[in-house]
């Protein structure tokens, strides 16, 4: 049987927190902060997801592998809903499906030594692994991600930033997973070791065949890797484009003022963050707009902006129009 081309699919997904109401006998409510967003991904490619803090990117990425349950909408794992899948079946899928954090040292267990630490999911996803088969295995991982057999005796305090992050991408590899979840994974680390780090993704994705997600803040390194790009603000999708025709000419004006807002090539100057320079606050999540999700912030809103929302503009749908 062929697999489907695509291997991960979101439709119409929308992902909230629980709060409480108010007083003791008031109902929790949802706060909703992933709202109607669509996606899919393609064996061996990456999605670059991109927006300002808060508005929702980890929500999302969490809720593609389940780790959080939709409030409603789909996800589709190689055409097959998550939410129908028996407990058995998910959890064979979840080694499939791996995520890397930002803050790398963090991420890891400081009483445990690399080798089991990177060997633990194979514990979990592969029951009858003997102790040296697991650190065979954790070690092959670590050379993957370019460190030596003696990491595996080490402690995560002995690690730079850079090491750590590598440590977490063998924990996330060996199981040979199909995806990578990377949750602003080189946000933490200084720019010289961003570039070393991004570069070990994207060759572990030629030798893998790893699809991966990426989020981040960060529009330079999102264009480095990233095969396509998409453009959350609070909570929605508003551009889906493939990554050059992005770059070269992006649509929503809000994709416009993040690219405004890029930092400038001299790393001394570069900030990294976007979002500093837009204009205006974020609307509240709990009162969103009605209309456009940046009609509030927007140089060129117009009146409709605010009454109708507009469909998430994709370069496909540019396309339809230019033809
Ligand atoms: P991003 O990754 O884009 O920075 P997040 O998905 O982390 O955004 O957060 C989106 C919003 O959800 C934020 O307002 C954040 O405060 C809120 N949030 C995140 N995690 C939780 C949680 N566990 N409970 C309640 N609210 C949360």
């Amino acid at each position: 049987m062929s697999l489907p081309a695509t291997l991960i699919e979101a439709r119409n997904l929308e992902v909230g927190y629980p709060i409480p109401g108010n007083g003791i006998f008031a109902k929790s409510r949802t706060l909703p902060i992933v709202r109607d967003t669509s996606l899919s991904l393609e064996p061996g490619r990456t999605l670059g997801i991109v927006g300002e803090s808060g508005c929702g990117k980890s929500t999302l990425g969490r809720a593609l592998l389940r780790l959080i349950k939709p409030t409603s909408g789909q996800v589709l794992w190689q055409g097959q809903d998550m939410a129908a899948m028996p407990i058995e079946t998910l959890r064979r899928r979840r080694s499939e499906m791996q995520i890397i954090f930002q803050d790398p040292v963090a991420a890891l267990d400081p009483r445990m030594t690399l080798g089991r630490i990177v060997s633990r999911p194979l514990a979990t996803f592969e029951p009858g692994l003997s102790r040296a088969q697991l650190q065979e295995r954790a070690i092959e991982s670590l050379r993957l991600v370019g460190l030596s057999a003696d990491f595996a005796g080490r402690y995560p305090h002995e690690l730079s930033g850079g090491q750590a992050q590598r440590v977490g991408i063998a924990r996330a590899i060996i199981g040979k997973p199909k995806l990578i979840v990377c949750d602003e994974p080189v946000s933490a680390l200084d720019v010289s070791i961003q570039a070393q780090v991004v570069n070990l993704l994207m060759d572990l994705q030629d030798q893998l065949g790893l699809a991966l997600v990426f989020i981040s803040h960060n529009l330079s390194v999102v264009r480095h890797i990233s095969h396509d790009v998409m453009v959350m603000c609070l909570g929605r999708v508003v551009e889906t484009a493939p990554r050059d025709a992005f770059y070269a000419r992006p649509l929503h004006p809000y994709s416009q003022a993040l690219m405004l807002a890029v930092p400038e090539p001299d790393p001394k100057r570069e900030k990294g963050r976007i979002g500093q320079s837009l204009p205006g606050e974020l609307p509240s999540v709990l009162n969103p707009p009605a209309g456009c999700v940046f009609a509030s912030r927007c140089p060129l809103v117009q009146p409709r902006c605010h009454a109708e929302r507009p469909e998430s503009v994709s370069y496909t749908h540019l396309r339809a129009h230019e033809t």
